[in-house]
């Protein structure tokens, strides 16, 4: 895949970039290198200065990052905005609180003192995806270098230019040259990073296949990774659930980023008489979203950020119907270009699309969408909704709405999900560990876990 700006709201070509040579590669390695050793030994205080004026600098320049990222993978600018302003808290969040995280822990043995004392690793790859092509590497990147670790980005291919971006903020935030690189290579090149000693564990937030490649590289070289990867998110909405906020959450969290988000509500799934209303609710409100530009702050829903994931969701919704599903709203891409100003008929747009009655065990019913479109299932009681919901490969996010507290209760307990969000949006926050199970990947971010999780946790025991 080349390394380029193409613009997904026109599907022009912006700018090509070169990737990096393999001698200009070894040198940013041995600079990383070199730099770790030292930083390791910064005290938090200073770490944290450098990471605050990270923060000030994106809330500085917020709206030129944002346009940025609207350029190179067509997220709304509000949202885009929002993104900016979120990596903004999470340096704020690990500056504050990483003195706290990192300290020592003691535990009371019969030896005269014992603790356990967190250390960095050293060098960490992370392989980024370009859905949030901010807020996925500072999730990663503020607690891990507060840690003391150094970071090595491989970003997604199509996201250069907010990639070259994300060093310039570290580097105008103080942090020493070269403890945060950007590496301008293709994935082809991740398995020789991996096997260099220098490199002390990886990170990839991305699909199942890069996931599984990445962990393979790391299995042979006995490296730490963690992944984030996939999800097909279930919504339940049982009868006692304030239906409207169920309906404008499950529209939102499905239409978030142009429908490529990892958390999205992806599977709609109603309990008892409700289901007509709200799938009439659904495709109503997937009727009024304003689909457009996605640098007018007046749009909801912009193209798909590549021709590639176009082409693959409109193949999986002809794939849907052809299993049996029923088209509620959408899946006319014509119909939607039609209503599109000519400037952007180029670009990688696809309607708002609501399929009914999939068989839950077709196969294309266990995979992951992503782009605008939900699938809807109707069930008689909450145990059916759950074992529907729990019958996926993925184990990310799940929300569940209701007033019942023995229902909120089951969800809780038996929804198969990293997260589960009662009565809300799902979402991350920097206070809770984020993570899935099952094939959407292992190892937690966010809050103390994720800082840990890039440690030694060294014991200690003292006679
Ligand atoms: P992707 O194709 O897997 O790309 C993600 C990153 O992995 C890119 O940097 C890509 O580089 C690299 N990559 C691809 N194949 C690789 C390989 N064989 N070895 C090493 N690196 C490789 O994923 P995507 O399409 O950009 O992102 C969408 C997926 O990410 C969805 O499944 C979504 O749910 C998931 N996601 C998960 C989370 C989470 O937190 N759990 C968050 C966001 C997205 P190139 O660009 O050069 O190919």
């Amino acid at each position: 895949m080349a390394i380029a700006t193409v613009n997904p709201t026109t599907g022009q070509w912006v700018q090509n970039f070169e990737p990096l040579t393999d001698q200009a590669l070894a040198a940013k390695l041995e600079l990383a290198d070199r730099t770790f050793q030292v930083y390791q030994t910064v005290p938090i205080a200073q770490r944290a200065a450098w990471l605050n004026q990270v923060a000030d600098r994106l809330e500085t320049d917020c709206e030129a990052l944002a346009r940025l990222a609207v350029l190179e993978m067509g997220k709304p600018l509000t949202a885009a905005i929002g993104e900016v302003q979120k990596c903004a808290a999470v340096c704020r969040f690990y500056a504050d609180r990483a003195a706290e995280f990192l300290a020592d822990e003691m535990v009371d043995t019969d030896a005269h003192r014992s603790f356990i004392r967190y250390q960095p690793l050293g060098l960490i790859l992370a392989v980024m995806p370009w859905n949030f092509p901010y807020w996925q590497v500072f999730r990663f990147a503020a607690p891990a270098l507060m840690a003391g670790n150094g970071a090595l980005l491989k970003h997604a291919s199509n996201v250069p230019q907010v990639a070259q971006k994300l060093e310039d903020l570290f580097l105008a935030g103080g942090f020493p040259v070269g403890i945060f690189q950007t590496l301008l290579i293709g994935s082809d090149r991740v398995a020789a990073l991996v096997a260099d000693p220098r490199v002390a564990a990886a990170t990839l937030t991305g699909s199942e296949g890069a996931g599984s490649a990445l962990a393979s590289h790391c299995g042979t070289h006995l490296k730490k990774t963690l992944l984030e990867l996939g999800g097909s998110d279930p919504l339940i909405v049982c009868p006692s659930a304030d239906f409207e906020q169920a309906v404008a959450t499950a529209v939102a969290s499905r239409m978030l980023n142009n429908g490529q988000t990892c958390i999205a509500a992806k599977r709609f799934i109603t309990v008892g008489s409700i289901g007509p209303a709200f799938e009439a609710a659904i495709a109503q409100a997937f009727a009024q979203l304003v689909v457009g530009d996605p640098g007018d702050r007046a749009t909801q829903l912009g193209p798909l950020a590549t021709a590639q994931i176009l082409k693959e969701l409109a193949d999986q919704v002809n794939r849907a119907i052809a299993a049996g599903a029923r088209v509620v709203i959408g899946g006319d891409r014509a119909a939607l270009l039609d209503r599109l100003p000519p400037s952007l008929q180029g670009g990688h747009f696809y309607p708002p699309t609501l399929l009914a009655d999939l068989p839950p065990n077709a196969p294309i019913a266990q995979e992951e969408f992503f782009g605008p479109v939900a699938l809807l299932f109707h069930t008689e009681t909450l145990d059916q909704a759950i074992a529907l919901a729990n019958n996926t490969p993925f184990g990310l996010g799940a929300s569940i709405w209701t007033t019942d507290s023995s229902e909120i209760e089951q969800g809780i307990q038996q929804l198969q999900a990293g997260a589960v969000f009662v009565n809300s949006l799902v979402k991350s926050d920097p206070r809770l560990p984020f993570g899935g199970i099952k094939r959407s990947g292992y190892g937690r971010e966010l809050a103390r876990q994720g800082m840990l999780e890039f440690t030694n946790a060294k014991t200690v025991w003292v006679h």
